[in-house]
């Protein structure tokens, strides 16, 4: 499966905010966005207009880096939100926080998306009691997401788990961080959803 390789803070000056995507360097003062909050490029500190076409181009951009996914992933996922029942913005939001890397991040297991999907890549979540090694897995309610038992002394997650704690948990999911697993209680609605986004953007920018 394709991804982005270049550097990530990159992604965070261009879309003028921090999108969580270096682990602990987020909370940090060598965050780039706390040093050089303009977009990159020759060209990032000139003024420029937006066009209704960029806004949109941006919000979308946005909430694909913040779930980490190519151009063709979130489009598909797009697509899948236009088909069920419901808005279709909220639809997306929902799918993608359903996801297994996104659970496996929002539950304290990684620090980043990136780094939750090579866990699970790797083999150290499970499901159910289960290994599952497809981080575009979709979570249902009660389904329990844990870390493989001889994973859990793995340093890297001990530290996660521990520097997750000042994330809070979203409403949504449950955890039992001494047992290192935990659930998704209800699907996410809406309402309860924090992030800095606007899905309508997104739904317009894929309907012109
Ligand atoms: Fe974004 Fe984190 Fe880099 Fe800051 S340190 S710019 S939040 S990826």
């Amino acid at each position: 499966m394709a991804r982005y390789l270049g550097p990530v803070c990159r992604l965070c000056r261009r879309e003028g905010l921090k999108l969580f995507l270096k682990g602990e360097r987020c909370y940090s003062d060598k965050c780039a966005i706390e040093r050089r909050n303009y977009p990159p490029g020759a060209h990032g500190q000139s003024r420029s207009r937006f066009s209704e076409f960029s806004v949109r181009l941006r919000e979308k951009q946005k909430v694909r880096r913040l779930y980490g996914l190519m151009e063709g992933q979130f489009a598909a996922y797009f697509g899948i939100a236009e088909r069920m029942p419901g808005i279709t913005g909220e639809n997306l939001l929902v799918l993608l926080e359903r996801r297994l890397d996104t659970v496996a991040y929002r539950l304290g297991f990684a620090t980043s998306t990136a780094q939750a999907r090579q866990l699970v890549r790797h083999g150290h979540i499970e499901v159910d009691g289960r290994r599952v090694d497809l981080p575009s897995y979709l979570l249902r309610p009660n389904q329990v997401v844990s870390v493989a038992t001889a994973s859990r002394s793995k340093k890297v997650i001990a530290e996660a788990l521990e520097s997750s704690q000042r994330r809070g948990l979203p409403s949504w999911l449950a955890l039992e961080r001494d047992q290192s697993r935990g659930w998704l209680r209800t699907l996410p609605v809406r309402a309860d959803m924090t992030m800095p986004v606007n899905e309508k953007l997104i739904v317009e920018h894929y309907s012109r």
